[in-house]
């Protein structure tokens, strides 16, 4: 489109522009002009998505988003009652031994050992977690698929073998190297 003052700097006295009609809208026409572009916003099932995908790839369709979100959200629901057990056992372990059980040195050895390994499982599944409900933000936020490194499509097929990807191939693997 012609930028207004530049169409206007052009004209002369020889190269007289046609009549400009589109400038003529009545207060009417700008009226029902209105009304059109309010048509419904684009329904909720629409054939495809537009999260982005790789060259090769078809677009993601509802279908498919959804059977990767119900993925997440089991995986969700599968680790947070993992956490919560956990942390239920981690909870009684800490009582035990505060329970002044500390004569035997290496009961006491075994006791902190379990109380890290539970430690260290509650923090990978609560990270885990977090990979998880980022994952499902994303989706609501429309940029699921969108590499968090260098903003080129993740790839639909990286994604639905690890739903939780937040990284494309390339990012990832220079990560990994790192
Ligand atoms: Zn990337």
């Amino acid at each position: 489109m012609a930028g207004k003052s530049g169409a206007e700097a052009a004209v002369d006295e020889t190269t007289e522009p046609a009549p400009r009609k589109t400038t003529a809208r009545t207060p009417a026409a700008k009226k029902s002009a209105a009304k059109k572009t309010s048509t419904p916003r684009r329904s909720a099932k629409s054939a495809v998505t537009d999260l982005p995908v790789l060259e090769k790839e078809d677009p993601w369709t509802p279908e498919e988003l959804a059977e990767v979100r119900t993925e997440l959200e089991a995986d969700r629901e599968r680790l947070q009652a993992e956490v919560d057990e956990a942390e239920a056992d981690l909870a009684e372990l800490m009582r035990d031994s505060g329970e002044g059980s500390g004569d035997d040195q290496a009961d006491a050895g075994a006791a902190t050992w379990e109380r890290e390994h539970e430690l260290s499982l509650t923090n990978n599944a609560k990270e885990l977690l977090e990979q998880i409900e980022h994952a499902l933000e994303r989706i609501d936020e429309g940029t699921y698929g969108v590499c968090e490194s260098c903003g080129n499509a993740i790839g639909k097929m990286r994604l639905q073998a690890f739903p939780r990807a937040t990284l494309c191939l390339t990012c990832k693997q220079k990560q990994e190297r790192r």
